[in-house]
């Protein structure tokens, strides 16, 4: 798990990215998770693109096999299920500590007006998006994302278990 400051992606993370994403990786500012093997599992994108899009996402889930998993929930209806939790004050109330952290994290790398206040995944009091949930809860670690934490814990995938393809040979 890593957050802000983030050290220059290598030139190998930014090939492997490219290939997970199965597109060239741009604006990659640095690798804010790995899989057990090293490879880049969420990486850390700047606030605004090369070209001025806004782009809200600082964590992106990029391994293949951690986007299938949490696909693969979402297909549950998990959603929904996770959803009610907000109901609770208590964890209404670290969600929205984790919207807050996710803002200042990447308002440490550069304020983007256009985005101001936006985070990902549906935070602070919505579930929309597991993907970018758990990709938050790898990059800050157990503890920041309550509901990125759940969506992990039932995905059937885990950071401490390599299921890499060989991307050097795909080329
Ligand atoms: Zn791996």
């Amino acid at each position: 798990m890593t957050r802000p400051p983030f050290d220059s992606p290598s030139a190998a993370d930014v090939a492997t990215v490219s290939h997970q994403l199965g597109r060239p990786a741009r604006n990659v500012i640095g690798i804010a998770a790995r899989c057990a093997c090293g490879a880049p599992t969420v990486v850390a994108t700047r606030p605004r693109l090369d070209d001025g899009t806004p782009f809200p996402t600082l964590y992106y889930l990029s391994h293949p096999a951690a986007t299938a998993a949490i696909s693969a929930l979402e297909a549950t209806g998990v959603m929904a299920e996770l959803a009610t939790l907000l109901d609770e004050p208590e964890l209404a109330a670290a969600y929205l500590a984790a919207h807050e952290s996710y803002l200042a994290d990447r308002e440490s790398i550069e304020s983007v007006p256009e985005i101001a206040g936006i985070s990902a995944g549906g935070m602070p009091n919505r579930v929309k998006c597991l993907h970018a949930l758990a990709g938050h809860a790898l990059a800050a670690g157990p503890g920041v994302n309550p509901i990125g934490d759940r969506a992990l814990e039932r995905a059937g995938w885990s950071p401490d278990v390599c299921e890499c393809e060989d991307y050097e040979a795909m080329g």
